[in-house]
């Protein structure tokens, strides 16, 4: 099915999510390296920096997949604190779990299957939540926004990265032309799936601008709403503190 390149009723929509994960758990790292050229490492460091993350903070990372920003996490909030690991997709928690207890740091860490629509957290747990390369899968995201909102302590902020709008013409062009020819091809090749890249940059396409998703992150409760452009805005981080 070319389900890329059609409208798919939010029930379907949730069962597709799931396909593309599923099918991409297992070459997902590597996928992304050769995908971004390696600069969604750098996006990344960027928002690990934005998050003020320190000693004895409870972080939460929602569709945390291979759990790139969870790794970080745990070193800086140290013994004390607590990094949770949640992702809708079984397989891609279980790519990320192993991977971290391989890497030495399975101890802070903790493990949950969720969807970012209704967080399995008592109100006011967290000090940070982020969500990186996620919301742009989930179906109701105004209702995944409140969740992140309800679960946060007040003060506490949210962090989404995530594939924006480029306001340079010539950018655009470049960008359209890569990501809707060459990133399927790529897929194909390397994942011998080029269904799920067509569907990541169709995704992608779809997702709301920066200025549409900041009043999204206002309408959800959040105060002191700021966005950061990377890479001629293909990138965006949004951040908000609740109230
Ligand atoms: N955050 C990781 C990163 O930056 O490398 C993974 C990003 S990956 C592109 C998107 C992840 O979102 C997948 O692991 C997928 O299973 C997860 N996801 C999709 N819909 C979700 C939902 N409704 N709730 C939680 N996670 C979801």
């Amino acid at each position: 099915t070319h389900f890329g390149f059609r409208e798919v009723p939010p029930d379907e929509k949730e069962s597709l999510v799931a396909g593309v994960f599923h099918s991409v758990a297992t070459r997902y790292d590597v996928m992304n390296d050769l995908m971004s050229m390696g600069v969604h490492r750098l996006w990344k460091r960027f928002a690990i920096e934005l998050s003020a993350v320190r000693r004895g903070h409870q972080v939460l990372d929602i569709a945390g997949g291979t759990g790139d920003l969870a790794k970080q996490f745990a070193r800086r909030v140290g013994d004390n604190g607590r990094v949770v690991l949640a992702d809708i997709n079984e397989s891609m928690l279980r790519v990320g779990r192993d991977r971290l207890v391989n890497d030495g740091l399975a101890g802070n860490i903790e493990y949950v299957q969720a969807n970012a629509e209704c967080l399995p957290f008592p109100d006011n747990t967290f000090d940070c939540i982020t969500i990186a390369f996620g919301l742009r899968n989930v179906t109701d995201k105004p209702a995944a926004l409140a969740s992140m909102c309800r679960v946060l302590k007040p003060g506490g902020r949210l962090l989404v990265l995530e594939f924006s709008k480029t306001r340079n013409p010539l950018l655009t062009k470049v960008y359209d032309t890569y990501s809707f020819n060459l990133l399927p091809v790529m897929g194909k090749l390397i994942a011998n799936d080029s269904e799920s890249y067509k569907y990541l940059a169709e995704s992608i396409r779809k997702h709301p601008d920066q200025d549409t998703l900041e009043r999204m992150m206002k309408d959800a409760g959040f105060v002191n709403t700021t966005y950061h452009n990377m890479t001629g805005g293909i990138v965006a981080l949004h951040k908000g503190v609740k109230p």
